[in-house]
Formats: C-alpha cells, structure tokens, sequence
C-alpha cells in the first residue's frame, strides 16, 4: 500500500477520446526544472490517493508525456482506462474520476531514454520509423511535435508514424497528425485490427506489427520511399512503444533486416557482437517478457536470421 501522496499538481484539462481513452493536461504547482526540463519521449510519474476507499492507500504510475518541451510548464498525457487491471488499487481508475480543477501527484523529474538524444543523437540522418500500439503513441506525439515547434517551417519527412489500435475511435492526435503529414509531410499511417466492426474505416487494416509481415514490407518500403530491401539499418531507425506483444512482433519480422535492439538481454540472447550498433529501441508499457528468450528453438531462428542479416551488411 503506497503512503499518502501530497499534491503538487493540477488537471487543467481533460479530453474524452472515448470511454476508456483520454489526453490530461496537468499543471504542477512548480514547473519541471531546467531550461529544457524533458526530452521528447521522456515520462514523469504520475499519482493519486485512493480517497473512495483510504485503505488502500495511493498508487504511482509512469505516463510517457505527450506534449513537447517547447509547449510550456503544461504536461499532456495520452491515457488508457485499463480493464483488467493487475493491482487493487489501479490509478488509471482513480484518474477516470477526475476533472478539471482536480489536484494530483507529479514527481517533477523526468526521465527514461527513449529519446533521440539517448540513442541514436538527435544529429542522426537515418528516417525514424515510430511504431505505436495504442497510449503507446504519446512519446512520438512528444517528438514531432517538438521537432514541428523547433523548426516550423521544416519538413517532417524524416519521421514515420505507424499508429495501430483496435477501433478508429481509438486512433488519438489523428486530427492533428493527418494535418502535420498534409502541411509538413510527416508520414503517419494509422491501421485498426477490427475492421469489421468499422466498416467506413478507410485506412489500413491489421495489427500496427503486420505492417512488418514479409507480405507487406515491400508496400511499407514504397510508402517509406525506399526500395525494395531499403528498411534497414542503414537507412532507417526503428522505435516502437506499446504493449508486449507489438514489440516483440516488431523485433522479430525486423530481425532479419539486420535491425539491432537496445535491450542488452535481448542482445546477448541473440548474440550480438559488441561492435554493432542498436538500430531498433523500445519503450515497454507492461512487464512481459517482449521475446521469450528462454525457448531454444525460437532463438535459434533468430540468431540465424539475424546472422545473416549482418553478414550481407
Ligand atoms: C515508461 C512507461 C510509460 C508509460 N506511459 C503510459 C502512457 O503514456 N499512457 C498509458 O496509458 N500508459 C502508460 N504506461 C502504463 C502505466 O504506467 C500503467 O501501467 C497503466 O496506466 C496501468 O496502471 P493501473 O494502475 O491503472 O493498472 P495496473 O493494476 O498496474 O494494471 C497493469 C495492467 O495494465 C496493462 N496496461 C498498462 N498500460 C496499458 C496501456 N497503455 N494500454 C492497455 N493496457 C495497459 C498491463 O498490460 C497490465 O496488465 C507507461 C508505462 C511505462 C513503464
């Protein structure tokens, strides 16, 4: 049970995108501090007392902020309603009670390195191709939009946005990415995997990892501008945010493009020298495993196709 959180911040502004998915606006009491005080990609903690129900005490979670730096002392956040929740005392069902005017918990550090200037440099020429299940878009929201208030008249071709979710309702900031790919040509592709409970839906369909599957990734690499076998580590970085099951997918059908994680588990796993360089990094919303590395037969596949991979490199 968490001890009692004492409040430093304030919901400015809350947005229902549908039942269960919301952006929140929060202002602490005390901006963040430094002339930059995050990185795009970076997250805060965010936290709440139980007040329906004291014994359970408070909760904190870590919220990607979706809001850029350049935007002010104003934090937004891309949030889910979680259904299943794993604990008692989930803070996504204490924030459903919130609204405007409301007082919460905001540890005023951010952190986390999921950031250009943390992994490949923000000076990096390589397309940046950003893979998003759900809430897991926040970060890149962070991204472009601080690269679009940086430089306003530049254009964000450099950066792909894949963006999957179950049901179009459930596609955020689409509004304001369609615009930034119509005025800026920032390349954003959203895909849902129920079509058929949607059937007006226009875009794709699928799973946001089925744009990897090796029947699609020659139409990806057009849309992308590459030819045929172009998404590799040479020309592109791969970031991917969300839950489990998306990251693993991604790493797995990017493995044999010769695309390197972070992760120094899934490196010495795969058993990468030391010498290559990551090109693929994530930032993991729950706590399973993203690759079994445990199953022999699986990572067998891997290291070979991966092998070979940096072999043609
Ligand atoms: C670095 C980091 C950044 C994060 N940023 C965000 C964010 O910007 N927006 C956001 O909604 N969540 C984000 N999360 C997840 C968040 O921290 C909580 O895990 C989530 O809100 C559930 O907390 P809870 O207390 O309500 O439920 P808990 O009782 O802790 O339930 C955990 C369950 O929730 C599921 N879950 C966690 N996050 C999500 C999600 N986004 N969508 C669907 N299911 C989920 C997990 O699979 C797990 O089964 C982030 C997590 C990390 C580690």
């Amino acid at each position: 049970m968490g001890k009692e959180l004492t409040y430093n911040a304030t919901l400015v502004e809350r947005v229902d995108y549908t039942d269960a998915l919301a952006t929140f606006k929060i202002e602490p009491d005390e901006p963040l501090p430094g002339e930059r005080p995050f990185l795009p990609g970076q997250y805060v903690t965010l936290g709440m007392n139980n007040e329906a129900r004291p014994e359970l005490g408070s909760v904190r979670r870590p919220m990607s902020i979706a809001s850029a730096p350049e935007e002010g002392a104003v934090l937004e956040f891309y949030i889910r309603w979680v259904a299943h929740p794993e604990s008692d005392n989930p803070l996504t069902h204490l924030l459903w009670r919130t609204r405007a005017g409301d007082r919460l918990f905001l540890r005023a550090k951010a952190v986390g390195r999921f950031t250009l200037e943390h992994t490949v440099g923000s000076d990096d020429r390589r397309h940046k191709l950003l893979v998003a299940a759900g809430t897991g878009l926040a970060p890149f929201i962070s991204m472009v939009r601080s690269h679009h208030l940086r430089h306003p008249q530049a254009e964000l071709a450099g950066y792909t946005i894949l963006h999957g979710a179950s049901y179009p309702a459930d596609l955020g900031y689409r509004e304001e990415l369609l615009r930034l790919a119509a005025e800026r040509r920032l390349g954003y592709y959203a895909t849902v995997s129920r079509p058929r409970e949607a059937p007006d839906w226009p875009g794709d369909q699928g799973r946001v990892e089925d744009y990897f599957l090796p029947g699609r990734l020659e139409e990806l690499e057009a849309r992308l501008g590459f030819a045929a076998g172009g998404l590799n580590p040479e020309n592109a970085v791969v970031y991917i945010c969300g839950l489990q099951g998306t990251i693993g997918e991604t790493i797995i059908r990017l493995l044999p493009r010769g695309f390197v994680p972070d992760n120094r588990k899934l490196r010495r796993a795969l058993e990468v020298p030391d010498d290559v360089p990551a090109s693929l990094f994530f930032e993991q919303y729950d706590a399973t495993p993203v690759i079994d590395v445990g199953d022999p037969e699986l990572m067998g596949r891997l290291r070979a196709q991966l092998r070979a991979a940096l072999a043609v490199a």
